[in-house]
């Protein structure tokens, strides 16, 4: 592939559908910067709970954001971030973040300020970003979107894997229930809802493995610009 500055890679989906893993995958293959846009709205979440701040009292975690110092970082090609000084990494995959970050990702104010901070990612290079609305709001002029979907029971099966790993998970349906939540919170939310994008090609990951995803989505971009 020929260096062309500024290509951006937009992976949105809902929980589950496979794009974490894609993505990085992608950017590995491609030697682009990874962006989830998730953990910023999970790090707000984070910092919320730090902060003893409820998160349907809007205003207060606007109030909180507008305090808030965030700095931005490469490792290894991923971006990653520290709010007023710490990196919380960590801790935003936990229960506590992971059940109240579409809350604050439904608050308009909160948005603005992260689609604010993922458009001035592109200054880092050619990034994939994975999200809900990269390719509908963050980067709707790319045209490299893709829309991954996935059976909502294997969706559940493969975070109910991942949970296993990282904590005890109840069971395979409470995983579901609590990722069904978050598909309905993140589709009707007012602002910015999770949806297919204009121009998205639609990939259901349901019966293919992550490589043969990767594989599709790497030699299209290096057919268009090879
Ligand atoms: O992708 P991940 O599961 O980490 O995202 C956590 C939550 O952040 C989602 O459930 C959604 O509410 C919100 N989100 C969003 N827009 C994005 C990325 C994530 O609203 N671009």
């Amino acid at each position: 592939m020929k260096p062309n500055e500024g290509l951006v890679i937009a992976i949105d989906g809902p929980s589950a559908s496979g794009k974490s893993t894609v993505s990085r995958q992608v950017a590995q293959a491609l030697a682009f910067i990874y962006v989830d846009s998730g953990s910023l709205y999970r790090g707000m979440t984070w910092k919320a709970v730090q902060s003893g701040v409820d998160v349907r009292d809007a205003e207060a975690v606007v109030r909180m954001m507008n305090e808030s110092k965030w700095e931005f970082f490469i490792e290894e090609r991923v971006v990653y971030f520290q709010i007023d000084g710490v990196d919380p990494r960590d801790f935003l995959r936990k229960e506590a973040v992971r059940e109240r970050v579409s809350d604050v990702a439904a608050i308009p104010e909160v948005r603005r300020f992260i689609v604010a901070r993922l458009r001035e990612m592109s200054d880092f290079g050619s990034i994939v970003m994975e999200g809900r609305d990269i390719g509908s709001v963050v980067f709707p002029e790319t045209s490299w979107k893709y829309y991954l979907d996935a059976d909502p029971e294997e969706r559940a099966r493969r975070r109910f894997k991942e949970l296993q790993v990282s904590e005890s998970a109840a069971c395979v349906q409470s995983v579901k229930d609590s990722l069904l939540r978050r598909d309905h919170k993140d589709t009707t939310r007012a602002t910015a809802p999770l949806q297919i994008a204009l121009g998205a090609k639609v990939v259901n990951t349901t019966n293919m493995g992550i490589d043969d995803v990767v594989q599709m989505i790497v030699s299209e971009v290096n057919r268009s610009n090879g």
